[in-house]
């Protein structure tokens, strides 16, 4: 298999880049369970490397250092997640200026040059900053400024290690996202080795696993490099939300519930099945070279309304609180192990009647997957094509081109004497 398979954040680590409240004994465990289920990559965000001066390393990085040795150690590689700009306010001991201001982003790039290089033996891929189209992880910066950040960043990771690979990553497909995509592919400062997306289509976006098609057609189209999913994922419980609640202005946090589903819902079995369908998707596309499940394990809290019972931050794990493996933990070593349950997949395709005489499982799925494929393309096209006709009809009712039209005609009646 090409496409290399991961997981996100793996320990409860602090902001101070040591794990919290947790023994030597636990984190072997972990790192034992996970490594039967065959999982090859971490993502882990990484803390703010100076303290006091430029080029002074802060606790948190040496701590974090440390860490990520012993992930080394245990054969897994690294994707890390540059400092979130956002994280100047509580963590940054250092006069940094004005975020987004020349200064801030001249040690912005410094701190990305000098946390490559130091890591470079254990952090073989970098995502600058993490889904700066969202205002809660780019704040106070401006869109303008969180472009530049990417850049600057960027810049600085492939000075400090040339063979990382290096890349940035949205939030869904939001027209922010869209316009950052295109102005960063291709930039004047870095050129980055592959794109990043997060997917969650049947959970905060309506869909399923079969979106993925479309989306991957998308960011081919945009940036024209492979793909690496950074988040994938799918809570195994939670009600979806009613259309009025959706309509209704508040989140879904507050409801405590789920903007949407996929087949029948948000369950432990559903979970594993939508993981399956989604890593055959991402796997089996040529265009892949990564993907990662969000997340490692279930949560106390919802990291981003802090309660304890909503499902969007807390039921999306392959392990539970306890550690004990849910049947996405099994589904995702199948995975790993090339050992898709075919007729799972596609079970009205494997009913006899419509099998051609002779093809094996695994071509008649491939043979299945590729056609899904393009179609996610051909849907991709019909779309860009929609969006510039609608384009094209805003430009023609504007005032500049009925004005330029008017001052045209004499031309035209000229030219059409001759
Ligand atoms: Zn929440």
């Amino acid at each position: 298999m090409s496409c290399f398979l991961g997981v996100c954040h793996p320990l409860r680590y602090t902001t101070g880049g040591d794990v919290a409240g947790e023994d030597d004994n636990a984190v072997e465990n972990r790192i034992e369970q996970m490594r039967r289920a065959g999982v090859e990559w971490v993502l882990c965000d990484i803390p703010f490397p100076f303290d006091g001066a430029v080029g002074r390393a802060s606790d948190a990085f040496c701590n974090f250092g440390a860490l990520l040795q012993r992930w080394h150690r245990a054969g897994f590689k690294v994707l890390g997640v540059t400092p979130y700009p956002a994280g100047f306010e509580e963590g940054w001991s250092i006069d940094a200026g004005r975020p987004g201001g020349a200064k801030f982003l001249r040690i912005y790039e410094e701190a990305c040059r000098f946390l490559a290089a130091e890591y470079a033996e254990t952090v073989g891929a970098w995502v600058i900053g993490n889904q700066l189209n969202l205002e809660r992880f780019r704040r106070p910066m401006t869109e303008d400024e969180a472009v530049e950040l990417m850049k600057r960043g960027g810049s600085g990771v492939k000075r400090g290690s040339p063979d990382a690979l290096a890349g940035i990553n949205m939030f869904g497909s939001d027209r922010t996202a869209r316009r950052m995509y295109l102005r960063l592919y291709p930039n004047d400062a870095v050129e980055f080795d592959y794109v990043g997306t997060n997917g969650f289509f049947g959970t905060y976006d309506p869909g399923g696993p079969d979106t993925w098609h479309e989306q991957l057609a998308v960011l081919k189209e945009m940036t024209g490099k492979p793909v690496i999913v950074l988040e994938c994922g799918y809570p195994s419980r939670g009600e979806p939300m009613t259309d009025d609640e959706r309509a209704s202005g508040r989140t879904h946090h507050e409801y405590g519930k789920l903007p949407f589903m996929w087949r029948e819902g948000h369950s432990p079995e559903e979970q594993a099945a939508y993981l399956e369908r989604a890593f055959w998707i991402l796997t089996g596309s040529p265009d892949v070279k990564g993907a990662f499940w969000f997340s490692w394990s279930d949560r106390p809290k919802c990291w981003n309304c802090g309660r304890p019972g909503c499902p969007a931050g807390t039921a999306n794990g392959l392990v539970d609180l306890d550690e004990k493996p849910k049947p996405a933990y099994h589904a995702f070593g199948r995975v790993a192990r090339g050992k898709f349950d075919l007729r799972a997949l596609y079970p009205e395709e494997f009913a006899p009647a419509r099998r051609e005489a002779g093809e094996e499982d695994v071509a008649l799925a491939r043979r299945l997957l590729e056609a899904e494929r393009l179609r996610g393309e051909v849907a991709c096209l019909r779309r860009i094509l929609v969006s510039r006709d609608a384009r094209l009809e805003r430009m023609r009712a504007s005032l500049p081109f009925r004005l330029l039209r008017f001052l045209m005609r004499p031309l035209a009646r000229l030219a059409s004497r001759r």
